[in-house]
């Protein structure tokens, strides 16, 4: 194959890719344009290492050595994609982010270390590419790492509130800068370790310094640095097309964080800048909210025979629970009674955007009842019953009413607005952001303690 056949596979590769994110934005088209994404990606893969092999001064060999990576790093990905729960995939996905910031850092030196032919101005830029690259990569490893132990509750997900932690910040940005200068004038290696060791604490501090509540909004924002890193690792190579998808995961993972700030109504470049969570939050924890109200599955069933109207606010619980088979099928059995059911989903519930959306898909429940919470926030007063299934920071009120809320001033779903609740979780346990929820304390709330997917069973049972 000649260089010029690789370049239009590369083409058709890239053309398939934004396809394929245009698949991916709707529910009904995500499944082709997952597919798109796999036939481009093969492709990509397939003329990379043709051009690999063709390249090589030993061919036989490097194409073993391909295949031999290949098939360990294969074997790995497919034992972790199938024993993976779906509640572990937040975790999964910001571990495969750290290797995609590795990946950049070790070809950056790769890069950095190769005897090169450039001279002049085109040495120097590579320089800077080099460096860049091992920035972005690094500052995206050790982020992913700490995300990752955070959302796998294996560190604490508080904010870590080092003294004068915007300061430590822009130090390390501009002693980077500094060191950039020092690397292009010398072509040192030194300048280029210390810039790593910055970039690596760099990254750890960003994230970790990123409340519980705010780890959506870290969790695309890694997604988009790990495409910047893609794209610096392009540069490095001279590969376009790894430079065209970085862009793309990249610019598409900066729209999803941004998009999620507007959702949670945070500001993006204080999320950027790392450390928003916790500021100014007052919040003692121990607020007495009263009593709450104990249900049980035929007290629910009565409730739900009489409802007109029902929506269902689903949660991180669901997710836990596999009850999404069981709600799917409440769901039916309610609609064919006449009553009119409908699904709140609010921008965070779960552990990743869009974790309920693909777990209503799985269990088939209708796209067009499945609405946003801008959508339905506004039908609730009007609605005789919502359940609230395994959902919890995602309808607390008190981010609406106390000021002093870690988690106040992100848009919730007004549940409490509905004549009746009924909130399905095991215990009195506070949601991801660790913050009390008054909503079970409401007069209009009654709890139905127990696996989310065993009660509605048995709810299911009754009806
Ligand atoms: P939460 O995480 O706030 O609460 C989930 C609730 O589910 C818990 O209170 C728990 O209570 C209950 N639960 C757990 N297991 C079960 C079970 N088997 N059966 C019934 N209930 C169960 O959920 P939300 O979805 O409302 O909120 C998501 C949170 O996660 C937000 O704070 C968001 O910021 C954060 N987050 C979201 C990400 C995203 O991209 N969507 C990424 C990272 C964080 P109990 O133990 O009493 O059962």
């Amino acid at each position: 194959m000649s260089l010029n056949l690789v370049q239009a596979a590369y083409i058709i590769a890239a053309v398939l890719f934004v396809l394929s994110l245009a698949g991916l934005s709707q529910h009904e088209s995500a499944r082709r344009g997952n597919a798109l994404g796999i036939v481009g990606m093969t492709i990509a893969l397939g003329a990379t290492i043709w051009l690999a092999v063709e390249r090589a001064d030993n061919p036989g060999l490097t194409l073993a050595l391909i295949i031999a990576a290949m098939a360990l790093g294969a074997s790995i990905g497919l034992w972790r994609a199938r024993v993976v729960e779906m509640t572990g995939m937040p975790q999964l996905i910001a571990m495969l982010h750290s290797f995609v910031g590795i990946a950049a850092v070790l070809i950056g030196y790769n890069a950095y270390l190769e005897p090169g032919l450039l001279t002049g101005s085109e040495e120097t830029v590579h320089l800077v590419e080099v460096f860049l690259g091992i920035f972005i990569g690094a500052v995206t490893f050790t982020g992913s790492v700490v995300a990752a132990l955070k959302l796998s509750a294996r560190i604490n997900s508080n904010p870590l509130m080092l003294p004068h932690r915007h300061l430590l910040n822009l130090v390390a940005l501009l002693v980077s800068a500094g060191l950039l200068a020092w690397f292009v004038m010398s072509h040192a290696l030194l300048p280029l370790v210390l810039m790593t060791v910055i970039a690596l604490a760099f990254g750890w501090h960003l994230v970790a310094s990123i409340g519980g509540g705010d780890m959506p909004i870290v969790v695309s924002m890694l997604n988009s640095y790990s495409g910047w890193a893609a794209a610096a690792a392009g540069f490095m190579l001279g590969n376009d097309l790894l430079i065209v998808t970085g862009a793309l995961v990249g610019s598409s993972g900066a729209i999803l964080s941004y998009l999620m700030c507007q959702g949670m109504n945070r500001s993006f470049i204080s999320v950027i800048a790392g450390g928003f969570g916790g500021e100014g939050a007052t919040f003692e924890g121990d607020q007495d909210y009263g009593e709450h109200r104990e249900s049980n599955a035929a007290e629910v069933a009565e409730l739900l025979r009489a409802a007109k109207s029902v929506v269902i606010t689903p949660g991180y619980g669901m997710a836990v629970a596999r009850a999404q088979y069981p709600v799917a099928d409440l769901t039916a059995r309610l609609r064919k009674q006449g009553t009119e059911v409908r699904f709140g989903i609010h921008p965070v519930a779960g552990r990743l955007p869009g974790h309920m959306n693909v777990l209503l898909a799985e269990a088939k429940v209708p796209y067009d009842i499945v609405l946003g919470m801008d959508e339905i926030n506004a039908d609730l007063p009007d609605t005789d019953v919502v359940l609230v299934i395994g959902a919890n920071d995602t309808v607390n009120p008190a981010a609406v009413d106390e000021p002093g809320s870690p988690i106040a001033g992100m848009p919730v779903l007004e549940v409490w607005k509905a004549q009746d609740v009924v909130v399905l979780k095991r215990s009195m346990a506070s949601g991801y952001a660790g913050v009390q929820n008054p909503l079970f304390f409401r007069d209009n709330t009654r709890m139905l303690f127990g696996d989310a997917k065993e009660a509605v069973e048995s709810v299911l049972k009754l009806l």
